[in-house]
C-alpha cells in the first residue's frame, strides 16, 4: 500500500480525524493515549473503499461475513477499560473481525494475541496489521470461545463478540490483578462488564449497554 493510502485524501484528512476525537472526548473518553492512538491510526484501511469516507464516524461499519468493525467510541472504551490500572502486557483479543481494535491494542500493550472464527476477516487482518508494520501480533484462527490458553495467562482480555454469559476459559487464562472487557448479553442488546480477577477473587462491574455481534461456536473456513 502507497503513502497516500495510510493518509489519507478528502474525508479522511488529518481534520476530519481530528472532530472524531473531539466526538470521543464530548462522549467521555478521558485516556489521551488512547484518543492519540486512535487520532493516529488509519480507520480507512480496515474497511472496503466504497466506505472508506465514512471510517472516520463515529459509527460500527460492515466487514463483510455479516460481522462488523465496533465503533470508534466503543473501541476507545474498552481500551479505556482495559488499560485503566496500568500497561497491560499480554492481552487476548477474541474476535479479530478487520484488525481495527487488534492495531490500536498493539500500539498500546507488549503482546497481542488475537483469536477469529472466520478465516477470510483472518486473513485481511493479518494483511492490514502487515501494512501497519505491527509486529507484536499473533494470530489465531479458531473458537475464541476457549480463549488461547497455551499462551495465558493474559493481564488483559478484551472480547469484540458477546456470549450470553462470560465463558470459564476466559476467566481462567485471566492472571492475578487481570482485567477482562466483554459484552455479555443475547439478543442484540448485552450490558459491557469488566471482569477483575484478584488475590480474593473475582468482580464484576456493569459499565454501559452496548451492541455486539455474537460470540459464536466454531470455526469456519
Ligand atoms: N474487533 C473487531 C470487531 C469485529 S466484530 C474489529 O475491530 O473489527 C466481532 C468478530 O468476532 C467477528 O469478526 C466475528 O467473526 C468474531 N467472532 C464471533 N464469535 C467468535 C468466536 N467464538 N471466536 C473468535 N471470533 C469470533
Amino acid at each position: 500500500m502507497s503513502d497516500v493510502d495510510l493518509r489519507g485524501i478528502g474525508m479522511t484528512s488529518q481534520r476530519t480525524r481530528d472532530r472524531l476525537i473531539q466526538r470521543l472526548r464530548d462522549e467521555g473518553i478521558e485516556n489521551a493515549a488512547v484518543l492519540d492512538v486512535i487520532r493516529n491510526i488509519p480507520r480507512h484501511i480496515f474497511v472496503d473503499e466504497a466506505l472508506s469516507h465514512r471510517a472516520y464516524e463515529d459509527t460500527a461499519l460492515p466487514i463483510g461475513q455479516g460481522q462488523t468493525l465496533s465503533q470508534p467510541y466503543i473501541v476507545a472504551r474498552m481500551t479505556e477499560l482495559l488499560l485503566a490500572e496500568g500497561p497491560r502486557h499480554r492481552v487476548l483479543e477474541i474476535g479479530t473481525g478487520s484488525g481495527y481494535q487488534t492495531a490500536v491494542l498493539a500500539q498500546m500493550v507488549d503482546q497481542v494475541f488475537s483469536v477469529e472464527r472466520i478465516r477470510p476477516l483472518q486473513d485481511k487482518a493479518r494483511q492490514r496489521l502487515r501494512t501497519l508494520k505491527l509486529q507484536n501480533v499473533q494470530l489465531k484462527h479458531a473458537d475464541g470461545g476457549m480463549g488461547w490458553p497455551e499462551q495465558g495467562p493474559f493481564d488483559g482480555i478484551l472480547v469484540t463478540a458477546a456470549p450470553e454469559s462470560i465463558p470459564a476459559e476466559l476467566i481462567e487464562q485471566l492472571s492475578i490483578g487481570g482485567r477482562l472487557v466483554i459484552p455479555v448479553g443475547g439478543g442484540g442488546q448485552q450490558q459491557l462488564k469488566l471482569i477483575q480477577k484478584t488475590e480474593e477473587g473475582i468482580s464484576s462491574e456493569t459499565i454501559e449497554a452496548v451492541r455486539f455481534v455474537p460470540l459464536l461456536a466454531g470455526a469456519i473456513r
